[in-house]
């Protein structure tokens, strides 16, 4: 046998395990696994994951290659093992060695963990050391993602570096068969990072515990606490009272966007909404995003007042996913707001000073850590659609996420969309995607994009010759890879919108596209966003798609669905369209507005052509009298999906015609004169609502059966609406169709960065 010891009769092995390796304790259990067989030898962390060198019998060795992979912690995820043999090294014992610090960097950051049970039942422990200590963690637990500088992960590369580890902790951390054994975070109230209560001058009112208390005290009080958390601040405040989350509204200038709660328990968050099982478990998982979560009757005091979430039947739920979260909600005992902690439009501060400038008049106090936060790291946001999650927001506890491709050895930057940003990297066949930045129109996001390119490339060792964006050339994105002095490649939007799908599933072409979103730049140089793609080898093709209309104001009509319904009338009735204006939007408006308006879409002046469906939303909104203007990105269409849910899909559908151009063009026309028709008789808005969404519904599956691929991809901002997304798939599933939509990646924008490295991957048929 090759490598085989002649007097002893032992080999050797060399094993590499690579994948999400680093931070979740796998060198201690490879440490007690080997100690446990008798094995020698050693385990180290190393840029390209985690290398054992282990010499023994050959079936012991057997079997603790089988284990290895088996018995792996609960945060581990193997994306490969490597094995090779070598001689019987000469080591005594098995040992856990420095990091190597060269070599390629294949090992993968492990995102944010929520709180382990171990570390909840000491915290809360009087007998513990760590009674009350808000920064506890173990292997199992704890910062990563965000409080990582670069790989191999190790305390020195990690914001944890300024804390000397005391006497005992460096005993946990020496001790492989300790929980804390090489928990790069580790700490205690004698040695790590501590609690501040600062008032809005930057003074220190309290410290420690009583910080705590401090501001448990003034949450009670009405008040409202920037609190510095994970992967960033929040804004804390009592969800129970009006007169407190009205306040917030005011202050943060956002008059009607639901507000995100923490609960201090699962049992509390039963009580108040509809909790499935897959639901119960995104709830309590390690990720532990915010999920929506269909509000129930519920006529106690205790629950959150009307105003968090204003005429939404859901809420935006978490629990506690940090020491510090857990304290405070189980001395408050009540559902707080926790939004993020930003101003309208900035990314969510991280640093103390910098929240006192930008939150000093919404908050009027601040509870604060001395441990750095390394990025911004927003919570998730995930809903439940046919017991499947869907994503989003991709950020604390699912980024980065890395998607495996069987190509790509390039490396390669795309730096997404302009809206709910997120940059992806292609090194070593593999896409890592980063967390959610915001939308790329203010100064300081900008700033984290461009830091967010630089920290994913570096760490990933990437070196970039090449920038995939978006087509649009008004994109900050686009604009920066324009700038970047590297070539740049653009990319259809809802092309990538399917790509990304297809890589998360890794799909092979042929298959149908449908991407349904608000704005995307069509290779026409109008704004699609109805679109049906057909994608095969070779690229895409624009198989189907909405019949396009004017939009009034260009952008304006983000902000005001009636211009998209005067949009409408206009294209479907011409210079009569004002006879058809319905009173919803006509009482909106003076008779010179609406004059202005009619000249500019006669005279064709700024109104630029959409298919898209997100604005026959905002159309169909208005026309119902359901929303005239919004106060924030897709509340029409919102306000739509629940109207719609109230009378179900069992609907008729209004008619749809098809035309055959250069390619099928689906009129809704007809459609349009049926809910004028309804309007006039007074047909209930739910009703109308839940008609419009089977007659979308029914375009997709009639062009689906015409262009007849068997694979369809459903992706897009649109398919946030879970009405829509769980009708369309079911009906194309029930007519013989796989139908995939993505439970990975976010379905809106920021999934948009992998399917655009795919695109420039098919584009040169690498490898
Ligand atoms: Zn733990
Ligand atoms: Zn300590």
């Amino acid at each position: 046998m090759p490598g085989e010891h002649a007097k002893t009769g032992l080999i050797g092995n060399r094993i590499v395990v690579n994948g999400q390796v680093q931070g979740v304790g796998f060198r201690p259990f490879v440490y007690r696994l080997a100690t446990s067989l008798g094995l020698h030898g050693s385990v180290c962390n190393a840029p390209e994951g985690v290398i054992i060198e282990v010499s023994g019998r050959p079936d012991i060795l057997a079997e603790f290659r089988q284990r290895l992979t088996g018995e792996i912690p609960p945060q581990a995820k193997i994306g490969s093992v490597t094995t090779e043999e070598i001689a019987p090294n000469g080591y005594r014992g098995f040992r856990v060695i420095p990091s190597r610090e060269t070599g390629e960097v294949t090992a993968r950051i492990t995102p944010d963990l929520a709180t382990c049970p171990d570390c909840i039942s000491e915290i809360s422990d009087p007998n513990n050391r760590r009674y009350r200590y808000p920064f506890t963690n173990c292997t199992n637990c704890g910062p990563r993602f965000s409080i990582i500088e670069n790989l191999p992960y190790d305390r020195k590369r990690t914001s944890m570096r300024i804390f000397q580890m005391c006497d005992k902790c460096r005993e946990e951390y020496e001790n492989p068969s300790d929980r804390r054994f090489h928990a790069q975070p580790n700490a205690c109230s004698v040695c790590g990072p501590h609690l501040e209560v600062w008032d809005k001058s930057g003074s220190i009112l309290v410290s420690h515990d009583e910080a705590l208390s401090f501001a448990v005290e003034k949450i009670k009080q009405g008040k409202i606490v920037a609190l510095k958390g994970l992967g960033g601040f929040q804004l804390l405040a009592d969800a129970r009272s009006e007169d407190t989350v009205r306040t917030l509204r005011i202050r943060k200038i956002r008059p009607d966007k639901p507000f995100a709660l923490m609960y201090p328990s699962l049992e509390m968050i039963q009580r108040d909404c509809a909790v499935s099982e897959i639901e119960k478990m995104l709830l309590e998982s390690a990720a532990a995003p915010i999920v929506l979560l269909k509000r129930k009757r519920n006529e106690s005091n205790d629950v959150p007042c009307g105003n968090v979430a204003p005429g939404n039947p859901y809420l935006g739920v978490m629990l506690p996913y940090t020491p510090l979260h857990q304290l405070l909600m189980a001395d408050l005992g009540f559902p707080i707001v926790a939004t993020s902690g930003n101003r309208g439009g900035e990314p969510i501060c991280i640093e103390e000073h910098q929240a006192l400038s930008e939150l000093g008049d919404i908050a009027d106090f601040l509870l604060v850590h001395n441990r750095p936060i390394v990025r911004q790291v927003d919570d998730s946001v995930v809903r439940v659609v046919r017991e499947q999650p869907l994503i989003l927001r991709h950020a604390r506890g699912y980024a980065p996420s890395v998607f495996d491709m069987d190509h790509g050895n390039d490396s390669m930057l795309a730096v997404g969309g302009h809206m709910k940003n997120s940059i992806a990297v292609l090194s070593k066949k593999k896409i890592v995607l980063g967390q959610y930045v915001g939308d790329l129109d203010s100064a300081g996001s900008r700033e984290i994009f461009a830091n967010n390119i630089e920290s994913l490339t570096s760490i990933h060792k990437a070196n970039i010759r090449r920038i995939v964006c978006d087509k649009h050339p008004d994109y900050y994105s686009t604009q920066y890879a324009d700038d970047s002095g590297k070539p740049a490649y653009g990319v259809q939007h809802h092309y990538a919108h399917i790509l990304s799908v297809m890589a998360e599933y890794g799909l092979e072409p042929p298959v149908l596209g449908v991407s349904w979103d608000g704005t995307g730049y069509g290779d026409d140089g109008t704004i699609w966003g109805g679109e049906f793609l057909r994608v095969d080898e070779s690229g895409y093709e624009r198989a189907a798609h909405l019949r396009t209309f004017p939009l009034p104001g260009g952008d304006k009509g983000i902000e005001e669905p009636r211009r998209c319904a005067l949009g409408l009338l206009y294209e479907r009735y011409g210079d009569d369209f004002i006879g058809h204006i319905p009173d919803s939007v006509r009482s909106g408006y003076s008779d010179d507005e609406l004059r202005l308006i009619a000249q500019m879409l006669r005279n064709n002046i700024n109104c630029p052509r959409t298919s898209s469906m997100g604005r026959l939303f905002d159309a169909v909104a208005a026309l119902v009298g359901i929303r005239q203007k919004v106060t924030f990105e897709g509340q029409a269409a919102m306000d739509l999906e629940f109207a719609a849910e109230n009378s179900g899909l069992n609907l008729e559908p209004y008619p749809v015609a098809y035309r055959n151009e250069d390619c099928t063009i689906a009129d809704w026309g007809a459609m349009v004169n049926g809910i004028l028709h309804d309007i006039g008789n007074n047909v209930n808005r739910n009703e109308i609502a839940g008609r419009f969404h089977s007659s979308m519904i029914m375009i997709a599956v009639d062009i689906a059966k015409r262009i007849n691929i068997p694979k369809i991809v459903l992706s897009g901002g649109c398919f946030q609406n879970g009405l829509l997304l769980a009708g369309l798939s079911s009906r194309l599933e029930d007519e013989g169709f796989g139908v995939y939509w993505p439970h990975r990646l976010p379905v809106n924008d920021g999934g948009l960065a992998v399917g655009q490295i795919l695109a420039a991957i098919r584009e040169k048929g690498v490898k």
